[in-house]
């Protein structure tokens, strides 16, 4: 059965199989899954993870800069925790929005348009 891709993706697991390792190190997708042998090199999430994560990171750090300085915090303190929860979260929200994009490609076999697809 195949899994969840929103599942496989959140959990860096194969989204053929389940079980498989996606990522070969932290955001470098393996070439094979080790469990059933699928080929990662079909799908390429390419920028998409880094969009989304983009967008909801910008959300979250635009308003804790507002409230940290609306309570009259230091301005070091302020920029320096934002900063440093702007880093945290990029790296620690690429990966599973890196596994769920490329999940879902694959679920969906997408990929490059070709000649072919326009006639
Ligand atoms: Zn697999």
């Amino acid at each position: 059965m195949t899994p969840s891709p929103f599942l496989a993706g959140l959990r860096g697991r194969c989204p053929q199989c389940g079980k498989g390792e996606m990522f070969q190190s932290y955001l470098k997708l393996s070439e094979r899954c080790r469990a059933c042998g699928a080929d990662f090199r079909a799908a390429d999430a390419g920028d998409g993870p880094a969009v989304f994560v983009i967008l909801v990171v910008g959300a979250i750090v635009a308003p804790l800069l507002f409230i940290l300085q609306a309570l009259h915090l230091p301005q070091w303190f302020a920029i320096g925790a934002t900063i440093a929860a702007t880093i945290g979260l990029c790296l620690a929200l690429l990966p599973p929005f890196k596994g769920v994009l490329f999940a879902l490609q694959w679920k969906h076999k997408a990929r490059e348009a070709t000649r072919e697809d326009l006639q």
